[in-house]
């Protein structure tokens, strides 16, 4: 897992978060639901990267940034024919 400046930015507001939660739950619980997040996350955005990537291939709509699929946008072309 590659350490960015972005990480410690979502780590900064991961822990804020926690603080925030400890009012309403025991810390073990805040640090879980904080360490889930900062996972779920990262998942996200690693997908994201990746199927971003995936459209490069045949790149993505003008009009509503949809993946072109045959050189055709499944959203645009179908609602303009
Ligand atoms: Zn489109």
């Amino acid at each position: 897992m590659k350490f960015e400046r972005r990480d410690i930015l979502l780590i900064v507001g991961l822990l804020l978060f926690m603080v925030g939660l400890l009012p309403f739950m025991a810390p073990i619980y805040a640090a879980l639901v904080v360490i889930a997040m900062y996972f779920g996350i990262k998942i996200y955005v690693g997908r994201r990267k990746k199927s971003i990537e995936m459209d490069v291939g045949e790149g993505l709509c003008a009009e509503c940034g949809s993946k072109i699929f045959n050189k055709r946008c499944p959203h645009c072309d179908s609602q303009n024919e």
